[in-house]
């Protein structure tokens, strides 16, 4: 009998879907913004840590990761920050594909940029966590003493001194992060996502 040579591979991708029944929960995006030492950073890693144990598929995009390596080309123009954001939502988007909770934490201060992140997701997927802390807080703050060089001027364009912070309107989430323990922020968010069934 002749050798089949015209074997016609029916090729069907695996979908988000199937890895979302594979892993047992579902993908999101937990999109932190706020001013500089908000806490954007410190409760990202907090939910991403329990996250971990509970047995989640989990990622955080931060800055370091991101600044450091694909948007190494970038600066702090409003250009280069609008692109930076961009940047972030679509590998952001690759990972909700790909079946996992991602926490990023970036001041993201422009709300068109934050928007036309949002726009890239289907509706529950993008969760606008709005770390909200009063600037006198962040500045006393100053995990990473931006705010002292901001002031003496050695740091121009800076988020809240001479650069805007557009708060958002209608965040998913709002953390207010002067009156709530890392561990209360925590559960918030762990709350939204149960509420949501992403997290059972
Ligand atoms: P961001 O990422 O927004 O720049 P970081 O997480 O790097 O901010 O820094 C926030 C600082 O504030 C950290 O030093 C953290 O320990 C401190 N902090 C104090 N209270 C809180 C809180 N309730 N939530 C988050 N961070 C807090």
């Amino acid at each position: 009998m002749a050798k089949p040579t015209n074997i016609t591979w029916h090729e069907t991708s695996i979908s988000k879907e199937n890895r979302r029944e594979k892993n047992g929960h579902g993908s999101c995006a937990l999109w932190f913004t706020g001013l500089s030492g908000s806490g954007k950073s410190t409760i990202a890693n907090a939910v991403s840590h329990e996250l971990f144990r509970q047995g989640i598929s989990e990622y955080v995009l931060d800055g370091d990761n991101i600044r450091h390596g694909l948007n190494k080309d970038l600066g702090f123009s409003d250009y280069d920050r609008t692109e930076n954001i961009r940047r972030i939502g679509e590998v952001a988007k690759l990972f909700v594909d790909s079946g996992k909770v991602v926490t990023t934490a970036f001041i993201s201060p422009f709300r068109s940029d934050r928007d036309q992140v949002r726009a890239l997701f289907e509706d529950s997927e993008f969760i606008e966590v709005f770390i909200n802390c009063p600037i006198e807080e962040c500045e006393r703050r100053d995990p990473k003493q931006l705010y002292a060089k901001a002031r003496r001027g050695e740091i121009k364009d800076f988020t809240g001194i001479d650069s805007p912070y557009e708060a958002p309107e209608q965040p998913e989430i709002t953390i207010n992060s002067d009156q709530v323990t890392v561990e209360e922020a925590v559960d918030q968010v762990f709350a939204y996502l149960r509420e949501k069934n992403i997290l059972k």
